[in-house]
């Protein structure tokens, strides 16, 4: 049995009683302690012996109609019958969910305790304070809000609320902006947050699975002094940051969770100013905002003055240092992937003439740092006005993408995206190029194993992968927000678990397997 989780309510959405009925059982045996059963699912008439037999723990009973985000096709005098069925059973169901709008006309009864629920699917209303204040007077036991959020800053209005809330609220943005409120109310005093067992089922938009917030967010230890990481980008769902630096704060038992931040593109400074707030120690920087990231700070690491791109932020006093770390990562995992010189020496990257395919933001920072290192630099871009504009700036050559396989080389970088998945059976350079002895780094990871990677094995190339890249610049800011030494091993291990086809495990379960 896995361990309980208190903190999370699981929900239960499933058509037929005998799927719903396995799930909770699936759910329970997997540590879930309470759990949500979502009627309006149900294709027919619910069979409330049925779905209660063998209960292995509290659940809630909720018949939610289409306005608030679900499926109940009946008429309101139908499911106000079902909903006081659920209430009046003897051993059954422990909550009921009642709408703020019906909650007055179903009184309470027996022990089953209420949750009054508020759902808006467009919007954060300008009255959220007073809708919830009056929800407080409405004889909760908990208190519920889920509204849409349209800006990152919706997410602190409603933790805001949870921090003052006179009785126990849950209160959380949906949609894909949501994720820091669905996981921070509960450092906020919310008595629990609410997952998917089955986030296929298209639930509630943005609901996460209760794996996810339980291995990877690990939602049961957060507490009020838990500090606060997160990635910025968008698109930002996606991201495996999440997944690899809150497992490296697991395996150094730290108290602190790492988050996706959703902001829009332009919107990074505002973003910054209003989650001051939290506040966030520190963040991982990504698309579209890693320029922007290096314009709003003042204090910058020589990487961030000279690619004028930042990739990690940390803060310090009001404001926060400017970091790159694809930067040295770049160089670090290059170096890495150098034979030792005949008299064993460490080999260094001076006079290498290294050629660089793509000309987009890794580039630059891979540009950068090679230039820095001594190479002898050619960069090949389909769009050859970039690669020049971008040779011109760092100081080195450009060469038409056409004429790449001309370049000797001693070392390749890809710096495109062409072998990312899906485009799997793509390469940027044809097989011909790679000769025993030359250095491929393929920046990309999704997947490790590029087909230029798998190439270049093959012709007895030395390889370095966008796994070692991630990695390294993950560990990098690791230590800038911590100031300890990363486990740099645990975390290729993560990431290539991440990575393989039985993807999102958490770290507990790795050290199961
Ligand atoms: P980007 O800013 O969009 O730049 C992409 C570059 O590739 C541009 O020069 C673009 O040329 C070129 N390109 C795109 N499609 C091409 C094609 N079909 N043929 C030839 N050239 C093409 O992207 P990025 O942020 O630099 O990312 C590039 C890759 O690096 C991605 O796969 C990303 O996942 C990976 N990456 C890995 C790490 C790591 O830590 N391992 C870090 C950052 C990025 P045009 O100007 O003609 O469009």
């Amino acid at each position: 049995m896995a361990s309980a989780s208190e903190r999370v309510c699981v929900v239960i959405g499933r058509t037929r009683h005998k799927m719903i009925q396995a799930e909770i059982q699936e759910a329970a045996r997997r540590g879930a302690r309470l759990l949500e059963l979502r009627l309006d699912f149900l294709a027919k008439a619910p069979d409330f012996k049925r779905l209660l037999a063998g209960k292995p723990c509290p659940m809630v009973c909720t018949v939610r109609r289409p306005r608030d985000g679900g499926r109940w096709p009946g008429t309101e005098e139908e499911r106000h019958m079902l909903l006081r069925q659920a209430i009046a059973l003897t051993n059954g169901f422990d909550w009921v969910d009642l709408e703020t709008d019906v909650a007055d006309t179903i009184p309470r009864f027996g022990s089953t305790k209420r949750i009054v629920s508020y759902h808006n699917l467009r919007e954060v209303p300008a009255d959220l304070e007073e809708i919830h204040e009056r929800m407080c007077g409405q004889d909760p036991d908990v208190v519920k809000l889920a509204v849409r959020g349209e800006q990152p800053a919706d997410n602190l209005r409603l933790l805001d609320l949870v921090k003052k809330a006179p009785k126990p609220t849950v209160a959380f943005c949906t949609g894909d902006m949501g994720m820091p409120s669905r996981v921070l109310c509960l450092k906020y005093g919310a008595p629990f947050t609410y997952a998917a067992f089955n986030k296929e089922r298209g639930i509630a938009p943005g609901l996460p699975s209760f794996d996810e917030l339980k291995h990877v967010y690990r939602v049961d230890h957060l507490d009020a002094d838990t500090e606060v990481y997160g990635v910025v980008g968008d698109p930002v769902a996606h991201s495996l940051s999440p997944l690899l630096h809150n497992a490296v704060f697991r395996s150094q038992r730290l108290n602190a969770v790492y988050l996706p931040f959703r902001v829009p593109r332009g919107e990074l400074e505002p973003f910054l100013k209003d989650f001051d707030a939290l506040p966030v120690r520190g963040y991982s920087v990504t698309i579209p905002h890693k320029e922007a990231a290096a314009a709003a700070t003042k204090v910058r690491d020589p990487s961030v003055s000279l690619t004028q791109a930042a990739n990690t932020l940390v803060r310090a006093g009001a404001g926060f240092t400017a970091y790159n770390t694809d930067y040295h990562a770049a160089v670090e995992s290059l170096l890495a992937s150098l034979p030792p010189t005949e008299d064993g020496a460490p080999s260094t990257l001076h006079s290498k003439a290294v050629l660089l395919l793509g000309a987009g933001g890794a580039a630059r920072a891979v540009a950068y740092a090679l230039q820095r290192e001594g190479t002898l630099l050619s960069i090949a871009s389909r769009t050859y006005d970039r690669a020049q504009k971008l040779a011109e700036e760092v100081g080195c050559r450009s060469v038409e993408w056409h004429a790449r396989h001309n370049v000797l080389a001693e070392a390749v970088v890809n710096c495109t995206p062409v072998g990312m998945h899906p485009n799997v059976d793509e390469s940027p350079l044809h097989p011909s190029f790679l000769k025993p002895g030359l250095v491929v780094f393929d920046v990309i990871y999704t997947p490790e194993t590029t087909l230029l990677i798998k190439e270049a094995k093959a012709r007895g190339c030395h390889v370095v992968t966008g796994v070692d890249m991630f990695v390294r610049q993950a560990a990098a800011q690791f230590r800038l927000f911590t100031g300890q030494e990363p486990p740099l091993e645990f975390m290729r291990t993560v990431l290539r678990r991440a990575l393989s086809p039985v993807s999102l495990k958490g770290p507990e379960e790795m050290k199961k397997s």
